[in-house]
């Protein structure tokens, strides 16, 4: 008798061992039709794959995670075997899902390229395979069947991956004609793969070592049904349109120069403005929750990250040290602003009743990565993190979490990110040895997260095992305009710092006691922020923090003067206007400053000149008729008052 209890904690009973999907059907076919991978205790399988013993299980459909993974990653081997079909003697590399689809890392060898123009060719000979309804065969395999097999086969890739790999623990999958290292979970067949998309080509280095050979990575992505593609590839025209990269360029945010150096922003006036006027909110709020603005110097003697640990785990791998003309002396770049922030709680004793202490400073901080993995401002090598450092006692814990936890839903209100989820990062429900600190303080700071969540009323999800070595954490999730997932804010208790730089406050018992630490910054880094604040709003930022919030067009040149005077009487009501003198036709003038998502526009000829009026168009919204100056500076005031009230 084998017992399956189900998340709700109902249980079922078989008489022989029993697949995901005979359970799903036996729960009700319908259900069987849709489900895609099965958790069986702590790990994915696949839905064919027996279980011989009292488990837990949890079925996935296309809405999971785990769902989706078994789906697109299952893809992957279907277009390794069209490849392979098109392609004789090309070898694999890796081929995992992502986020959005899947990829295969591919050796084509000598003379043989792919283009765009092979997409079509590739995608039909998937679907043909597809309509095939192959199934997804596990079989376990023995270290030297596996070497035999890809040796034989001549892939290099797939050797070396073997040679990692522990004897009696690999598998091989095979479907139709076409067998893969792999450790699955895959779906129970390819007939539930109806519709493909071959994306993209990209370079990408053999585990990601410049010194190693460039294989092609080819992206794909599947759905279990047409329409679902259709409306992908609709949201993926909008993405293109607003990706970050594109409208800053055309809105003069900010630039690269591969003579400063790749990953490494330098932002434009526009750009420092937008990032100002974030910055300024935050402060205004934080000082609101009683943070003190600190600062610290960009580099730290080498001694000040062996303290912190972060030579011993990232020194190698990171920007090499700074040497001096004095000997022996090393500074490192910071790649984090905690240590600075220790030594700064350390310049004096504190007592319990000073506590919590929150030190926030915008601190901009560097950190290798790869060139192949930079991209815009997502992913650089230098960024400024909204980063503050929270000392508190134990007791206080809970209520600073809940503090943080206002401070970024105030930020997401503000920008109008409507939809968030926050993830909360556990220890392995069982197996503790990884973590430091006492188990006493971690069950209760995992209690205090949890308990805060819930009496904030947030909307969450638990992941165990998922919390760093040093302390639990909690991430903010966001969706923007077009429903992609962002993960934005973070909250991180820290037990680690405090036993590192020895950090103390004396207690109500004139003990010494160690504080707790809370890492925190509401939107991550600037640089990320606005990246994604971008491809949210299409470069349309809210009025009270829109670089320009209007821009004068005199018709000719006779009214530039004018023009100088209304933006005098504007710059006076802070409001950030410009004019655009050029002598263009106005037409144009209003096409361009459009493009550069300028909320009002203010035109300025005779007529204006005379009445002391300007001519009104809102960005997007056509012409809104003469204006007095003093009605169009109290008009956007009240906007922005409106905008910003609550804050
Ligand atoms: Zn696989
Ligand atoms: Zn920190």
């Amino acid at each position: 008798m084998i017992k399956i209890t189900l998340p709700d904690g109902s249980i079922r009973e078989f008489d022989e061992a029993v697949s995901g999907y005979e359970i799903a059907y036996d729960i009700s076919p319908r259900l069987a039709k849709e489900v895609l991978s099965v958790t069986v205790n702590d790990e994915v399988w696949d839905l064919q794959r027996k279980i011989t013993e009292d488990s837990k299980i949890k079925l996935h459909k296309w809405d999971d995670e785990e769902g989706k993974h078994a789906f697109w990653h299952s893809s992957a081997h279907l277009m390794a075997e069209a490849l392979e079909v098109l392609y004789p003697g090309i070898k694999f590399g890796i081929g995992p899902s992502i986020e959005n689809g899947f990829y295969y890392d591919i050796d084509l060898g000598e003379d043989r390229t792919l283009t765009d123009a092979d997409f079509p060719k590739i995608e039909a000979k998937m679907k043909e395979l597809a309509q095939q309804k192959n199934e997804y065969n596990r079989k376990d395999v023995t270290k030297s069947e596996a070497i035999e097999y890809f040796t034989s086969k001549g892939d290099e890739y797939k050797l070396e991956l073997i040679n990692d790999l522990d004897d009696g623990t690999i598998t091989f999958y095979e479907h139709g004609n076409f067998t893969d290292l792999c450790k699955g979970p895959h779906l129970p067949s390819t007939g539930l793969i109806k519709a493909i998309k071959v994306l993209s080509l990209a370079g990408a280095y053999w585990r990601g070592d410049e010194k190693r050979k460039q294989l092609t990575r080819v992206y794909g992505i599947t759905f279990p049904k047409q329409k679902m593609l259709e409306e992908y590839l609709v949201l993926l025209e909008e993405a293109k349109k607003r990706d970050h990269r594109k409208i800053g360029k055309e809105l003069e945010l900010f630039t690269f120069s591969q003579k400063v150096g790749q990953g490494l922003p330098l932002w434009l006036p526009r750009g420092a403005q937008l990032r100002e006027g974030l910055e300024n909110f935050l402060k205004k709020i934080q000082k609101r929750y009683g943070y003190q603005q600190v600062i610290a110097p960009h580099i730290g003697l080498k001694d000040l990250w062996v303290t912190s640990g972060h030579y011993e785990k990232y020194g190698k791998d990171s920007f090499q040290p700074i040497t001096t003309p004095a000997e022996g002396e090393e500074f490192l770049l910071k790649p984090m602003n905690c240590p600075h922030h220790c030594e700064i709680y350390k310049h004096k004793q504190h007592s319990y009743k000073d506590l919590p202490i929150r030190y926030a400073e915008f601190g901009t901080v560097y950190r290798y990565e790869q060139s192949g993995e930079l991209h815009g401002l997502t992913r650089v090598r230098g960024f400024t993190q909204d980063d503050a450092h929270i000392f508190c006692r134990p007791d206080q814990l809970k209520d600073e979490f809940k503090k943080v936890m206002d401070i970024i839903s105030i930020i997401f209100d503000a920008l109008n990110f409507k939809n968030f989820t926050a993830q909360v990062s556990l220890r392995h429900q069982t197996d503790h040895s990884k973590y430091i600190g006492s188990d006493e303080n971690w069950e209760k700071s995992e209690a205090a997260i949890l308990e805060a969540v819930r009496e904030k009323d947030l909307n969450y999800v638990i992941e165990y095992d998922e919390a760093a070595f040093y302390g639990p954490k909690l991430d903010f999730m966001v969706k923007d305009a077009l429903g992609r997932q962002w993960q934005l804010g973070t909250i991180q208790v820290d037990y680690n710092l405090p036993e590192r730089f020895e950090l103390e406050y004396v207690g109500s018992d004139n003990q010494k006691h160690r504080p707790v630490m809370i890492h925190r910054a509401p939107f991550g880094s600037m640089e990320r922020f606005v990246a994604v604040l971008i491809e949210h709003t299409a470069g349309k930022f809210p009025l009270w923090l829109t670089p320009d919030q209007a821009v004068i067009l005199p018709i000719s040149e006779k009214y530039n003067d004018y023009a100088k005077k209304v933006l005098n009487y504007l710059n006076n009501y802070d409001i950030r206007t410009l004019i655009d003198d050029r002598n263009e036709k106005i037409g144009k003038k209003i096409r361009d400053n459009e493009l550069k998502r300028i909320p009002y526009l203010l035109i300025v000829g005779e007529k204006e000149f005379e009445n002391e009026t300007v001519s009104v168009r809102i960005q997007g919204d056509g012409d809104k008729g003469a204006m007095k100056l003093d009605d169009f500076a109290e008009l956007i005031n009240k906007e922005v008052k409106a905008q910003t009230e609550n804050y």
